[in-house]
């Protein structure tokens, strides 16, 4: 009872937006009885006129009272609709009129009353009745508000009764009914309060969950950052002195199980990098990094990385950068580089024999931008098209039976989809079961500034390969430098991996230790760990830097941590480190960062990681350069070839099936050939569409020469539509879009070539889509046929019709309605006669039709022919280009000799 009081007089305030939220949600109910009391007033009201004996003597005022109701609910509720259309103001207008809605309403039929009272000398409290029921639902969120009108209303109405009761001007039934009334105003604000106490009490229950699960999440989130830290720390022993094994003189079998050690040293290290990153994107702490960086450097520690687990695997490893790259571009350059190493690897990892490929590319925005274009592809396993779906979800490994014994976790697909999401671009995935994948990644990027990467040497540029044996990268026996931790294991590591440089190696295991021997001795590098008990490494090496008569003041200092998020990298970057390094650490990653540090004087070059094996790194800059998008079609769009090849547009091949077998459409069987076999009317013929495994063999192909493909497949309404097929063949890959163009023959042709013009414009795949919808409608597709015969035949139209339609001698002609075929007007008369009415209809409208092209396309006619339909079309108007094409044998097959159409777009 205390927190309903306590509600009462402080409504709303504990949370607005929530209360608001109900509140505008409430608003379609109130509309709705705002039409009821609106339905309700205007019967009144025509009742008091019609029939004003239900009345009796107060019909007069009645007729006002609804009259007057009527009004205010028409324009409460047109103000109430209409007035603003925004979310805010809309709200607050609501609330602000609803309230003096309910205000005036009460003030109104009150006052009427006392005058009704006074004038007829009784009482009548229908009306107030009436009104009394509106006025909830005008302030139904806001009980208090409810209390505050009702009150002083019903209070003056029951003094009203009184006097009224004293008077003898009313009679008991009055009081009852109005006592009754009371009853139920005083239950409806208890069902207010009690339904705004319930959604308070849910709102603070939500908050409460909400602020556990953050609470969780917190925790979570710490518990997962000091586990990796931990963890680390022991890996970075065992990692390093497995190193100083591998180093040694030992035993062949010694050196087999410090292999096996790195392998599974490295594997922990991936899963607790990635369990980290999943918790960081579960909790939304993953941030990213945003950089300068140079693409050609970036690009070759990856392909240094990589090329040599390729190479063991005996697969090809190709490599083929666009040399219009920009050099420098800005970024998170490791989080793309983890999102690369991990396709690459994915990609080595499940293809045990071929080869794998990266492609680089990049399409210039005009805002300094580029959408950088990284396409992995290998002839691996494969991955069923069922499977793409779950492909990017976390601990997801699909088609376990076969990779069963392929190691992994499903996590690494998952977060890089998350972090090409979170960089705003975009992953898909064309495979093909037991081909090969590609996966393609689009990452926009910031131009740092012009100038392109050109013939980048990538085989020389960071590239670090395995070595037989191991040799110092340098020696510096007058060096001296400094290693701060606190754990003896890391200390040992370090000093270890760094023994055979001969730099003289001192450790200090506490910030305090540190600054003693800074004090005294002049180092020329120091390594530093983050963590320590006391003074943590940022800290001393503050203290380090402004240690009154220290003489290492000027000392490059790098941070060498368990601490490997970029929350870290960027406070240490801040807190001007010279370096960073994360545990566990290689040697060569010491011994590099330490030759960068110490003075080129003191440094003698022992050995050189140049000798990486360059012939197994096909570096390929390409001159042909993919396109974002081609545009296929099928043999049945009637494209010519040189058309079609012009405008890049590939062509799928339909077939024809006859009694000797089945024949690819303009490959393997003419149209000729066709209408010959037709000649004879017991030969059948069918035409059908590709096969589904054809199709999608056919996008893969093209995958390797674009990133998207737009298939303009013929109308799915007509009979053996290559639609569905290429559909289901789509769903193969991600970036295969199917329109179905509602047209057949060139008419279909014409969408083609509209879309590989859109294409060429440098329109994206999303825009071309979206445009060629608007296309396809004025698309017109028509021929005129000597006949239905060949239809008939096929199935397509009845026997009857195509018989009463050649006795006649009729030329009926064919037309694409909404994707269907369909008979249209039909001429009548000689073969001229008829086609010369087809055309002058056809073209009827010269300034309604798009001169660009038209497209003529025929069946079995002669040369003559070809040049009278010519002739007639110039005499009526003129297009910029006419292309006059022999049907395909599919289409020919539905129209038999003697037909033909004119194909074109309207504006
Ligand atoms: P995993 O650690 O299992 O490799 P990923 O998230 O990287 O986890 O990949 C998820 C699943 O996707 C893999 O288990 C594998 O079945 C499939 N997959 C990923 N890349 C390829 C590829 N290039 N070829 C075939 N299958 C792949």
């Amino acid at each position: 009872m205390k927190e309903v009081l306590n509600y009462i007089f402080r409504p709303s305030t504990r949370n607005p937006e929530a209360v608001k939220m109900a509140y505008f949600g409430s608003l379609r109910p109130t509309h709705f009885v705002m039409a009821i009391s609106f339905i309700m007033a205007a019967i009144f009201l025509v009742l008091s006129f019609v029939r004003p004996d239900m009345f009796g003597t107060s019909s007069y005022y009645h007729k006002y009272c609804y009259l007057a109701l009527f009004l205010i609910v028409l324009v409460w509720s047109a103000v109430a609709r209409y007035s603003v259309m925004d979310y805010d103001s809309r709200y607050k207008s609501f609330f602000f009129i609803n309230t003096m809605a309910a205000v005036t309403l009460y003030l109104w039929v009150v006052s009427l009353t006392v005058v009704s009272t006074l004038s007829r000398n009784t009482v009548d409290t229908t009306l107030f009745m009436t009104v009394s029921l509106i006025v909830p639902l005008c302030i139904y969120f806001n009980p208090l508000e409810y209390l505050i009108t009702v009150i002083p209303a019903n209070g003056f109405m029951v003094v009203l009764l009184y006097y009224c009761a004293k008077g003898g001007i009313t009679d008991t039934s009055s009081i009852i009914n109005f006592a009754v009334f009371a009853v139920f105003q005083i239950t409806m604000g208890i069902i207010m309060l009690y339904t705004k106490y319930r959604l308070n009490k849910s709102i603070a229950m939500a908050k409460k969950q909400h602020d556990e699960i953050e609470m969780l999440n917190k925790a979570q989130n710490s518990f997962f950052s000091n586990m990796s830290h931990e963890i680390r720390t022991p890996i970075n022993t065992i990692i390093g002195l497995n190193e100083m094994i591998l180093r040694e003189d030992v035993s062949e079998e010694v050196i087999e199980d410090a292999v096996n050690i790195k392998a599974a040293g490295k594997l922990l290290l991936n899963l607790i990098n990635d369990i980290l990153d999943m918790s960081k994107f579960q909790s939304g702490r993953m941030q990213l990094l945003i950089e300068p960086y140079h693409t050609g450097d970036m690009l070759s520690d990856i392909v240094g990385m990589l090329w040599i687990r390729a190479k063991d695997k005996k697969l090809d490893f190709n490599v083929d950068v666009s040399p219009d790259i920009p050099a420098e571009l800005i970024g998170d350059e490791v989080r793309i580089k983890q999102i690369l190493i991990n396709v690459i690897n994915n990609a080595i990892k499940y293809t045990s024999e071929g080869s794998v490929s990266l492609s680089v590319q990049c399409e210039m925005r005009e805002d300094k931008t580029c959408n950088m274009v990284y396409m992995v592809s290998d002839t691996g396993i494969g991955i069923k098209s069922e499977d793409i779906p779950y492909l990017f979800s976390a601990f997801k490994r699909v088609d376990e039976s076969v990779n069963r014994h392929i190691e992994g976790t499903g996590l690494g697909l998952s977060i890089v989809k998350q972090l090409v999401d979170l960089m705003g671009g975009k992953i898909t995935v064309n495979s093909v079961y037991k081909k090969g994948s590609t996966f393609i990644i689009e990452i926009p990027q910031r131009v740092e500034r012009d100038g392109a990467v050109g013939q980048y040497d990538f085989g020389k540029a960071g590239s670090t390969g395995r070595k037989k044996e191991y040799i110092p990268r340098f020696e510096a026996p007058e060096a001296r430098i400094l290693v701060v931790d606190d754990n003896e294991a890391n200390l040992m590591v370090v000093s270890k991996l760094l023994r055979d440089t001969k730099v003289r190696i001192d450790t200090a295991s506490s910030g305090n230790d540190a600054l003693r021997k800074t004090l005294n001795i002049k180092y020329d590098a120091i390594f530093m760990d983050h963590l320590m008990p006391e003074m943590d490494g940022i800290e001393c090496r503050r203290k380090i830097k402004e240690q009154t008569g220290g003489r290492c003041r000027e000392t490059s200092i790098v941070i060498l941590t368990a601490n490997a998020d970029e929350e870290n990298r960027a406070l240490y970057a801040r807190e001007n480190f010279d370096g960073y390094l994360t545990k566990p650490v290689s040697g060569e990653e010491l011994e590099n960062e330490l030759y960068n540090l110490l003075p080129k004087e003191i440094v003698h070059i022992t050995g050189t990681r140049s000798e990486i094996a360059e012939e197994s790194v096909s570096w390929m800059n390409s001159s042909n350069k993919r396109k974002s998008v081609v545009i296929t079609t099928e043999s049945v769009a009637d494209l010519t070839p040189d058309v079609a090849q012009k405008y890049g547009i590939a062509i799928l091949p339909h077939k024809v099936k006859t009694a000797e077998g089945m024949f690819k459409d303009g490959k393997e069987i003419e149209t000729l050939g066709v209408l010959k076999y037709m000649e004879n009317p017991n030969n059948t013929i069918m035409p059908q569409g590709p096969s589904v495994k054809e199709a999608e063999e056919f996008f893969a192909k093209q995958l390797s020469y674009a990133n998207n493909i737009i298939h303009i497949s013929i109308s799915s309404k007509v009979e053996n539509s290559g639609y569905q097929p290429a559909l289901e063949a789509a769903r193969s890959f991600d970036n295969v879009f199917v329109i179905d163009s509602s047209h057949l023959s060139s008419g279909q042709g014409l969408l083609a070539l509209e879309a590989a013009r859109l294409a060429e414009s440098g329109m994206s795949t999303e825009k071309i889509i979206e445009q060629l919808e608007v296309i396809k409608k004025k698309i017109r597709t028509s021929f005129i046929v000597d006949n239905l015969d060949f239809l008939a035949r096929a199935g397509q139209v009845g026997t009857g019709i195509a018989n009463v339609v050649k006795s006649l001698m009729g030329r009926p002609v064919l037309v694409l309605r909404k994707g269907k075929m369909g008979v249209g007007m039909t001429y009548f008369g000689s073969r001229e006669r008829a086609w010369k009415a087809y055309i002058n209809t056809t073209l009827s409208t010269p300034g309604n039709i798009d001169t660009r092209v038209l497209f003529v396309t025929y069946v079995g006619l002669t040369k003559r022919d070809t040049d009278w339909i010519r002739e007639q079309i110039e005499k009526r108007m003129k297009f910029d280009e006419i292309y006059f094409k022999q049907a395909s044998p599919a289409i020919s097959v539905n129209c038999g000799s003697g037909t033909f159409g004119l194909l074109f777009k309207v504006k």
